[in-house]
């Protein structure tokens, strides 16, 4: 069995009126994210994770935000074209660790959901995958409520 690790890092700066969509699962919010896409930080963070493990390049270069076809995109499509892409190699998840930086709203009562969403996308069951919530403890971008982040390690195994 062979196992390559892949990491994924975003950030999406967040403004009072817009969606926050986080995992794939819209989150009753103040502020949303402002991007091109959906801005759901936590599944590109995701999909960078898949496509480092894999040998890809990143989740810009395959889906540039300069395309008008990507513009509020849902982010479950590029995930899946990651995952696709890993399989094409051999590829599949072992498992997936996540984290949320946010300081409001709490992403506790979400994180069921969205760790099902994901397993759904990975085609596995939700004990492969892991959620963390975490404020930013009132410092920096994310804790003083202006940005969400997310951090994301997948382990992948070909065997
Ligand atoms: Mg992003």
């Amino acid at each position: 069995m062979e196992y390559r690790v892949g990491h994924g890092w975003d950030r999406h700066r967040l403004e009072p009126g817009r969606a926050l969509v986080l995992g794939g699962v819209a989150i009753p919010s103040e502020s949303g994210a402002v991007a091109h896409s959906d801005g759901d930080a936590l599944l590109h963070a995701i999909t960078d994770a898949v496509l480092g493990a894999g040998g890809e390049e990143d989740i810009g270069r395959l889906f540039p935000d300069s395309d008008p076809g990507n513009a509020g995109r849902a982010s479950g499509e590029f995930l899946s074209e990651a995952i696709r892409r890993a399989a094409e190699k051999g590829w599949v998840i072992a498992n997936l660790d996540a984290t949320v930086v946010l300081e409001r709203p709490k992403l506790a009562p979400h994180r069921e959901a969205i760790r099902a969403g994901i397993a759904t996308l990975f085609g596995v069951s939700a004990e492969r995958i892991n959620v963390k919530g975490k404020t930013g403890e009132g410092v920096d971008a994310a804790g003083e409520g202006r940005a969400v982040e997310a951090h994301a390690v997948v382990l992948m195994s070909r065997g």
